[in-house]
Formats: structure tokens, sequence, C-alpha cells
């Protein structure tokens, strides 16, 4: 009689948890525990809500993040913990590797990124900047949905340039010149493949009306993903070594792809890679490969001689 006593007013408090948990979000009862953040916008609104501000923020993040890794390259090659946490350590990056991506890059921010701006400048309205910060709910899940929706899309839209062969040949082989990935090759597409990234990334917060702050965030968190993908090192403290579930592929996923490229074409996760056959796991730190990718090698060695 007491143990049924005690299970039902745990079960009571479990409900009276969750309905609390419910009522704050979905009432908005949300204490905003993002407004002191939000409110630093108090006197550059007129920055801040041109439409050239999700550009700007974009442009510099870019540049600004890879800039470490770019240095790092240039001037860290003999130390210790470079050739340790570098994913390809035999494979150098060198001055016209640099030249050739930074031109690239150049031209596509010259050509298509300004002029695109000029354009959302010219006939976007200003971003109305609301008084309140959004809850952290939105602005959590706000991000993570647009992550998987982004991974979905580039997901179709990277497995169709591979197994189109038009489409590899005249869009997509150009992001395949380098086989070893570093910070540059990032933004080293064709300007069809800038163009379809850049809107997807734009428009993905469009479906749930997203808080500026939430849609500024979330470009950032895009350039991040992006970013990451390519810097050619597996350190520690990235995410998908904190990841237990091994759903977050990170970059040595990517680096594979670039070694394999019709393997491993989701950015993010590996759900969709990993349903539809074209997950091979990843080679990591120091170039290390684990017993998964030197069977996965085995197999398809086999295959070919069978072939
Ligand atoms: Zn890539
Ligand atoms: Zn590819």
């Amino acid at each position: 009689m007491e143990n049924s006593t005690v299970v039902n007013a745990s079960t009571q408090n479990q409900t009276d948890f969750f309905g609390d948990f419910l009522t704050w979000t979905f009432t908005e009862k949300d204490p905003r525990y993002l407004q002191p953040f939000w409110d630093l916008r108090l006197g550059y609104e007129q920055y801040l809500e041109s439409p050239l501000f999700p550009v700007f923020i974009s442009v510099v993040f870019y540049f600004g993040l890879c800039l470490p890794f770019c240095l790092s390259d240039i001037f860290c090659t003999n130390q210790g913990w470079y050739k340790k946490y570098k994913i390809q350590p035999d494979k150098e990056v060198t001055k016209a590797h640099y030249y050739d991506t930074l031109t690239l890059t150049f031209w596509n921010h010259i050509l298509f990124i300004m002029p695109a701006a000029v354009g959302q400048w010219i006939w976007t309205p200003s971003t109305p900047l609301p008084d309140l910060a959004p809850t952290l709910f939105d602005f959590l899940w706000h991000q993570l949905a647009g992550l998987f929706i982004f991974d979905f899309q580039y997901f179709v839209w990277h497995m169709s340039h591979h197994k189109i062969r038009f489409l590899y040949r005249h869009i997509h082989s150009v992001h395949h010149r380098y086989n070893s990935p570093f910070v540059w090759v990032t933004q080293y597409l064709h300007p069809w493949e800038l163009v379809v990234v850049g809107f997807l990334t734009t428009t993905n917060t469009w479906f749930f009306n997203s808080h500026p702050l939430t849609v500024w965030s979330y470009m950032i968190v895009s350039i991040v993903v992006s970013v990451e993908a390519h810097i050619g090192f597996d350190f520690p403290f990235l995410l998908h070594n904190l990841d237990l579930t091994g759903n977050i592929g990170g970059s040595p996923k990517h680096d594979m792809h670039h070694q394999k490229p019709l393997t491993n074409y989701q950015p993010f996760f590996n759900h969709f890679d990993k349903l539809f056959g074209s997950f091979c796991p990843p080679m990591s730190a120091g170039g290390k490969k684990s017993k998964e990718l030197q069977e996965y090698e085995q197999i398809a060695k086999d295959c070919k001689k069978n072939l």
C-alpha cells in the first residue's frame, strides 16, 4: 500500500514537471533568458535592421573563422600537434593551393555574393526588430530544425550531383579538385553551388518565422558546420568527438568524402548515408584507420576483384 503511494507520488511529480515544461514552453512563460543579450542591439538598430547585415556577418565570420586554420597550415606544420591532429598528415598545403582557392573565393564574392547583397539591399525591406528576445526553446529548436532540413536538402542535392554525370562534371567537380581538404576548400565552389547553398541557408529559418537573433545565429552555426567539414583536422574538442551516438559526421567524415567521393553525402549527420548505404567510416586524427574502415576497404577491394 505504502509502495503504491510512493509510486503514485513519483508519477504525479513527473507529470507535473512535464506539464509545467509544456506550459512554460507553449504559453511563452519563458523568462527570456536571451533578453540581456538581445538588448545589446539598442543604439545599433539602424545597422542591424539593414538587409545587408546578415550578409556582412556571414562574410566577416567566415573569413574570421578560416583565418586561424589558414595560419596553422602556414606556420605550424613543424609542430607536433599539427601532424598529430591532421587527418591526412602526409598531404601538404602549398602556396599554389592557397592562390588557387583564394582566387576563386575572391571572384565568387565579387561576382555573385556582392551583387546578391546589393539586390537584397535594394529590394528587401528592413528587418523588423521586436522588443522581446526569442524564447530559449524557440531559439534552439528553430536552429536545430533548420540544420536537419538543410542536412536533408544538401544530401539530396549532393548525391544527385555525384550520380548524374553531367551535374558532376559541370558543377560539383570544381569542389572536388582537392582530395585533401584545407580550410579554403570550404567555398571553393562552382558559382551555382554557392548560390544554392546560400539560398538554402538563408531560407530555412523562414519556415518557422524565426526571430532575427535566431536567424543570425543559425547563419553562423551553418558557417561553423561548413568550415569545420573542411579544416582537415580532427581535434578532440570537436562536436563529433563528444557525440556518443555516432550521429554527427564532422570533419573526418567529410574529409573521407573528398577521398572517396561516392560516400558520405550528408554534411552534418549520418542517418541518411547509413540508410542509403553511402556511409564510409572516416579516418581520424593522424590518418588512423579504424577497424570498421579497414573492413570497409577490404570489402571494396574484394568486390573490385570479383568484377
Ligand atoms: Zn567538401
Ligand atoms: Zn561531393
